[in-house]
């Protein structure tokens, strides 16, 4: 949808900017005024389907002294901005509208608008643009502050998973911290405490591993004790099974689970990243440099699949 023109095409008082309604503005039939003075034209009819508050509101008589514009619609003053304003109304339209990518300085306005006027379709769009990523990366902890204390678990489960590509001494203080409630906020610690377990464990626990044979990224790098002059080889013993592996890749998974330790949502370069000296390693002996860059990056996909996997398996544990 474009934008309306915000040029005024009728006003009562030249200090008033007027938006006119973003579907047939020649039918609007009421104005609604922001507390810094826009007059958005708007249809009664619209926003009474949006909210039952607003059918309420509209369907009370005015009284006759009540203020009219230089057409006669009767104007209602709200307390909220034109900033909020202008976005919620147009959210009450049955529109293709979609906010404002860089809305998350004016999220809390809307959210608190959405709830005061019991606008559950608007809600619910504004959860929905939450939970994007590109909303959601932007500014996570804050996210799921404000998704937390309004109530939209499913925005606040994707801002808790977003969290995940910060290190805890990344995590800084937030005002919408305030929001929440103290146990909330541990919750989105401990989500993270235990996301960060689960994915080392992955590339450490020999159970994991043993699992993991039976894709050829790690199962080409299971080797005999006596591997070749020189290159060592470390056994990996689970509970129930036990194979080695040559030390430059027992090294390799060592460094990836350290990263885990810190962020569990690794990006894959970073998995690719540690493999150079590991292939530096690797080439010094005369049996393992057969094994093609692509074993070395598969290995490291296979790796990256696998944290993911085990990641979204932890719950967080949501509190409203
Ligand atoms: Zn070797």
């Amino acid at each position: 949808m474009s934008q309306p023109d915000m040029q005024a095409p009728e006003t009562d008082n030249a200090a008033h900017r007027v938006v006119p309604a973003p579907l047939r503005p020649d039918s609007a039939d009421v104005i609604i005024r922001s507390c810094d003075k826009v007059d958005y034209l708007v249809h009664k009819a619209v926003l009474s389907m949006a909210s039952t508050v607003f059918e309420d509101m509209f369907s009370i008589p005015q009284p006759e002294d009540s203020p009219k514009s230089a057409k006669g619609l009767p104007i209602i003053d709200f307390s909220e901005d034109s900033r909020t304003l202008d976005i919620i109304l147009r959210l009450c339209y049955p529109l293709d509208f979609m906010s404002p990518i860089n809305i998350i300085d004016r999220l809390q306005s809307l959210l608190q608008a959405a709830q005061k006027y019991v606008l559950c379709d608007v809600m619910q769009r504004l959860a929905n643009q939450m939970q994007l990523r590109t909303t959601a990366a932007q500014a996570p902890l804050r996210i799921y502050a404000l998704a937390n204390s309004f109530g939209l678990e499913e925005a606040t489960r994707t801002a808790a998973k977003q969290m995940l590509h910060l290190k805890p001494a990344d995590i800084k203080f937030v005002p919408e911290l305030r929001l929440i409630s103290a146990a909330a906020y541990h919750r989105l610690l401990e989500y993270h405490e235990e996301c960060r377990r689960i994915a080392s464990e992955v590339v450490t626990d020999a159970k994991v591993l043993d699992s993991l044979r039976s894709s050829a990224g790690l199962n080409r790098f299971v080797v005999k004790e006596l591997h070749g002059p020189g290159c060592q080889s470390v056994l990996v013993k689970s509970s129930t099974n036990e194979f080695r592996m040559p030390a430059y890749i027992h090294r390799y998974l060592g460094a990836i689970a350290r990263e885990l330790e810190a962020t569990p949502a690794v990006p894959i370069p970073l998995y690719r990243r540690h493999l150079n000296a590991t292939h530096r390693e690797a080439v010094k002996c005369q049996i393992c440099r057969q094994y093609k860059w692509s074993d070395f990056l598969d290995l490291a996909i296979v790796l990256s699949q696998q944290v993911e996997r085990s990641i979204s398996q932890v719950r967080l544990i949501y509190e409203p």
